[in-house]
């Protein structure tokens, strides 16, 4: 039995790996479960799992935890600060950690969990896209295992198995969706309302990656989390409305290798936590009769240019990323606010990254101030409109 920690078990990526973990109870047992504020979702998983720790960030929602389930039975702890988290983290009980909770508020938890030799399920791309360097090099001292749990970069790693010679593999191709509006007039972006943006058309997923999907930024994100952990600049996108074909990779003697499978998290989050063996997903297999064709094609880059910011980003490196991030992050809260529109997105996010400075990334302190810049920075361009 593998002991498993779920960071943000109450959202979309952490619900589907505890469903993968119920087809497979003979593997694996809850060590621990972490949400931000949904306490009610965390009584129901308390009741079906029984973790040994269970953690809520927000005090509020600890409280109503308590208040609603009485006692907690004597097998489950109740943590009430990073402290005690980070301890729970570190322990040699812990063996596999998944990262499920959004944005690069994921990074320190993420960053213990590699430097305490965990293997670890990494959903959070925010972290890895902001730290990849700083992870990789504390990964390869710490003997720490980081395995992608996005689906494309899951299906380059499957491609990848048996490439002994890093030498044969000449680039790698991530399909994307093309989100909601792939087919919408580009003089129509400026009409675009959050709730349009969050509607995916292939996927099932939560507000922040949705509408990242929908600018593309999720694609460029991605390209940058593959540079992390592929160890390779040469990265295309092709577009793939289907969502069935997850990733090619190209080798040395123009063969590509493909992954496929319906779209569905359960199948890259089995493959992390079954790694190296195949265990049951709780996902269908693909039925051909209902597929007419799968197309790909190039990405429309004057629909979608947050796809360039990822080139300009890994050309120019350090703090850079960490920037970018923020930058989004915030402008697409304000535009789930209804603060700013679609389009100033990009706007802002692109304006944001030309006028920072960017150092070199040396420490983990490195990012969160450049962070904390480049928030600001975003909310007073935001405030300005
Ligand atoms: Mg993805």
């Amino acid at each position: 039995m593998k002991n498993v920690a779920i960071l943000g078990s109450t959202g979309s990526v952490g619900k589907s790996t505890l469903e993968v973990i119920k087809q497979n109870k003979d593997k694996f047992c809850i060590e621990l479960l972490t949400a931000h504020t949904n306490y009610e979702l965390m009584i129901e998983q308390y009741n079906e799992f029984s973790p040994r720790y269970i953690y809520l960030e927000d005090p509020s929602a600890q409280k109503s935890f308590i208040d609603r389930v009485g006692s907690i039975n004597k097998e489950t702890a109740l943590l009430t600060s990073e402290n005690e988290l980070n301890n729970v983290l570190s322990s040699d009980a812990t063996e596999i950690v998944v990262a499920a909770m959004v944005g690069v508020a994921g990074l320190k938890p993420v960053y213990q969990a590699v430097k305490h030799k965990k293997k670890v399920l990494l959903a959070n791309k925010e972290s890895y896209v902001v730290a990849g360097e700083i992870l990789n090099n504390l990964s390869q001292e710490s003997g720490s295992t980081i395995f992608p749990i996005d689906s494309e970069h899951s299906a380059v790693h499957q491609c990848l198995q048996g490439v002994k010679d890093q030498k044969s593999v000449s680039r790698i191709i991530l399909t994307g969706s093309g989100g909601p509006f792939l087919n919408r007039e580009i003089s129509d972006f400026e009409n675009i309302t959050p709730k349009e943006a969050i509607s995916h058309p292939v996927w099932n997923m939560g507000d922040k990656i949705s509408v990242d999907s929908s600018t593309m930024m999720n694609k460029c994100l991605e390209i940058i989390e593959a540079r992390w952990l592929f160890q390779t600049k040469n990265i295309d996108v092709l577009i793939h409305p289907e969502g069935i074909i997850h990733s090619l990779v190209e080798f040395t003697d123009n063969s590509m290798l493909a992954q496929l499978s319906v779209p569905d998290m359960k199948i890259p989050i089995a493959y992390g936590l079954g790694y190296p063996s195949k265990i049951h997903s709780g996902s269908s297999s693909i039925n051909f009769e209902e597929i007419s064709s799968l197309t790909l094609k190039k990405p429309d880059l004057q629909k979608f240019p947050a796809l360039n910011l990822a080139k300009s980003c890994i050309d120019i490196g350090g703090t850079s990323f960490a920037i970018l991030n923020a930058a989004n992050e915030e402008c697409v809260a304000a535009f789930l606010a209804g603060k700013i529109t679609y389009l100033d997105i990009y706007q802002i996010v692109s304006k944001v990254l030309d006028n920072s400075t960017i150092n070199d990334v040396k420490e983990l302190n490195d990012i969160f101030e450049a962070d904390e810049r480049s928030r600001s920075t975003t909310k007073e361009l935001i405030n300005k409109i």
